[in-house]
């Protein structure tokens, strides 16, 4: 894991098509594509195209609520296009203790099988 930083992340080259990547949504403003180490048969990363500062959620800024709304709103509709008609989980990793390994806000979209409350 690495430390908190406002520096550049792997994100950045998936976004500007530097890096491969498994895109299952791109509008102007959010990408979805698969996580490379999936956790359930769907593992979908949802990412803002423009960082601006927001490292985690644990970061945002006044600023930053139509971006955040609009990331929710988007896994909605790529739950739909997987088929996740049963149900689904959205999770936000934040900081060292929530397991953030990428500083570039995220939101995981996990389905395809049965999840577990409390998760660990
Ligand atoms: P975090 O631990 O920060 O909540 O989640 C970061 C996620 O990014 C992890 O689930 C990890 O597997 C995923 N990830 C890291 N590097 C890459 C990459 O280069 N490509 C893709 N598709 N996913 C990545």
């Amino acid at each position: 894991a690495s430390l908190p930083s406002d520096a550049p992340t792997i994100f950045d080259k998936i976004i500007n098509k530097e890096i491969p990547a498994t895109i299952v949504y791109e509008d102007d403003k959010v990408l979805a594509f698969r996580d490379i180490n999936p956790q359930a048969p769907t593992h979908i990363l949802l990412i803002p195209k423009l960082k601006d500062g927001l490292t985690g959620i644990s970061k945002a800024e006044e600023r930053h609520i139509e971006i955040i709304g609009r990331l929710l709103y988007t896994a909605k509709i790529v739950a739909k296009q997987e088929g996740l008609d049963d149900g689904f989980r959205l999770v936000i990793n934040d900081g060292p203790s929530g397991c953030q390994s990428v500083y570039h806000l995220h939101v995981h979209l996990l389905g395809g099988r049965q999840m577990n409350w409390p998760p660990d």
